[in-house]
């Protein structure tokens, strides 16, 4: 591979402009990196990112996240759409997620058992579309001067100590570092040389829109059948699930209409007509995680670093927040201001956090397979998960709520999201994380405390004044992403404050 010289020579080149590349090139560009965003595909808009087929659920930490850059206000779908649990009803409860199918109750749901969820917290879920999420990222994304270029793929790459050139076909790129954000089929791990190690799939999923001349053939809600499973949504709009060991995905086989209604009708056991295919699109439970997501100058994100099932939908919510806790790290690197090994940390921090999300889906699948072992489990999960003890335990997983980073730190609190405190006059910690700097928050106005915190002047805002609710608090030292990386309840050990700031900042 030649590489040119005198091009521009960026700080990150990222491969994909999906919401992750997007929300990392927000990221970087915050601080000020040069960042250039290369993507296949010529033009942004997809009907497989629209309603119905787009939409996504987002998790407690990724609302947190998009409130805490001043976007959430941006997402107006989700006003005008209800969560899909929550048309259908049981009894006069409503539902709010599920795990494998099975719902779980709002009524259900102690969130009293979070103590230190504060009642101005953002959502803990929200419905929202892929397109609407990735036009909103990427304005802010050129905002902010990243370029980003579509219609060019990464066909190729070469890294060396200082850099890496990129290939897109026979141009050429080349930048500090490579970032594959590239989703499931990622070119970047392929060609990084990345591991991508985990379990097969035990099923092909497929989701589509079509027109049946005989619907009334098709029973409402989701069924489960002797060879798979079937749902349709709403008239015409049908997800499929073939135990078929993911053979028909894996096959790059066209998807006809032939082909949906010789599935439908086998799986539904009825002899349904389909009139036509207007959208199809084919997924698996195939479960696979990087097993580094670093390789020199070359990082991964995003389902270009792990893949799994769709189910309960947490995939976006993954990568998004890989996005979150890369960005500042990598820029920072980039800037000058990393302690050694804060790099690293990406890595070990969100290794298991995937790994958690991987199993997750596992274990759904588990129970939602067709054999009577799985349907005794489902039975004895649906009666666990209609306790209060039960919903709240899935919900706060679906939700993310219980997702914490393994820091050093005497708080119980250290490697939490901070909870949103608000001080006296309005302002709350999420307004003040606009700039995407870290922050300790003294909620007394300790002298030393802001002494030590100024020693780092463009990485820290020093906040401080009561809150209106500071969950027996007396200071928080909380980094870029939103993470509490020191706090105290009591008067503050000095030491394990300035070794707390040394760890994350320069
Ligand atoms: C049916 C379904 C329902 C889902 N529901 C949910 C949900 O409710 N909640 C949730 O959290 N997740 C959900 N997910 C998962 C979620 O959509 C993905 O995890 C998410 O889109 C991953 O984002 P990404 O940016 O990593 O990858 P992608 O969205 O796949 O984006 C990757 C981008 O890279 C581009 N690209 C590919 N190759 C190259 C190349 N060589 N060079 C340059 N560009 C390239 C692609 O064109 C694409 O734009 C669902 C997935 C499916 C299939």
């Amino acid at each position: 591979m030649r590489s040119i010289p005198n091009k521009t020579i960026y700080d990150v080149i990222i491969s994909g402009a999906g919401p992750v590349g997007l929300f990392l090139a927000c990221e970087l560009a915050l601080t000020k990196c040069s960042v250039l965003i290369l993507e296949k595909a010529e033009d942004p808009h997809s009907p497989l990112k629209q309603l119905p087929f787009g939409i996504r659920g987002l998790s407690a930490h990724t609302i947190e996240s998009l409130y805490r850059r001043g976007l959430l206000n941006e997402l107006q779908i989700h006003k005008r759409l209800k969560n899909p649990h929550q048309n259908a009803k049981q009894g006069a409860q409503r539902q709010v997620g599920h795990f494998a199918g099975i719902p779980f109750l709002e009524g259900n749901v102690d969130t009293s058992q979070w103590k230190y969820r504060l009642p101005n917290s953002t959502p803990t879920s929200l419905i929202s579309e892929m397109q609407e999420l990735e036009t909103i990222l990427a304005r802010r994304a050129e905002a902010l001067g990243v370029e980003i270029r579509r219609g060019l793929a990464i066909t190729g790459f070469q890294q060396t100590e200082d850099g890496v050139t990129v290939q897109s076909e026979d141009e050429f790129f080349q930048s500090k570092w490579l970032v594959g954000c590239d989703g499931s089929r990622s070119v970047v791990r392929k060609i990084g040389g990345f591991e991508f190690a985990g379990t097969e799939p035990e099923f092909t999923g497929y989701t589509t829109k079509m027109d049946i001349a005989d619907p009334e053939k098709l029973s409402p809600g989701r069924i489960v059948t002797p060879t798979g499973m079937y749902m349709q949504s709403q008239p015409g709009y049908v997800v499929i699930q073939d135990f078929d060991g993911g053979a028909f995905h894996g096959s790059d086989k066209p998807i006809t209409l032939e082909h949906v209604q010789e599935v439908l009708r086998r799986v539904s056991g009825t002899d349904v007509t389909i009139n036509a295919l207007h959208t199809a699109t084919t997924w698996t439970d195939r479960a696979r995680q990087a097993t580094t997501y670093r390789n020199g100058r070359v990082l991964l994100a995003g389902d270009a670093a792990h893949i799994h099932a769709p189910l309960g939908g947490q995939g976006l919510n993954l990568g998004l927040g890989d996005a979150m806790n890369l960005g500042w790290k990598l820029a920072a690197t980039i800037n000058g201001k990393a302690p050694e090994g804060l790099l690293d940390t990406y890595y070990t921090e969100r290794y298991p956090i995937g790994a958690q999300v991987l199993d997750w889906s596992r274990a759904q699948v588990a129970i939602m397979g067709l054999s009577p072992e799985a349907r005794a489990l489902n039975a004895i999960f649906r009666d666990l998960m209609n306790t209060h003890d039960g919903a709240t335990y899935f919900a706060a997983r679906v939700w993310g709520i219980f997702t914490h980073y393994d820091l050093d730190g005497s708080h119980p609190l250290t490697g939490y999201s901070v909870p949103n405190f608000e001080l006296e006059d309005g302002t709350t910690i999420g307004n003040l994380m606009h700039e995407g700097k870290g922050i300790l928050l003294d909620f007394g106005t300790d002298a030393a405390l802001k002494r030590l915190a100024d020693k780092y002047p463009n990485q820290i805002k020093y906040v401080s004044g009561p809150a209106k609710e500071q969950l027996g608090l007396n200071a928080v030292l909380i980094r870029p992403d939103g993470i509490i990386a020191w706090a105290t309840d009591s008067d503050p050990d000095y030491r394990e404050f300035e070794r707390a700031l040394a760890r994350w900042f320069v």
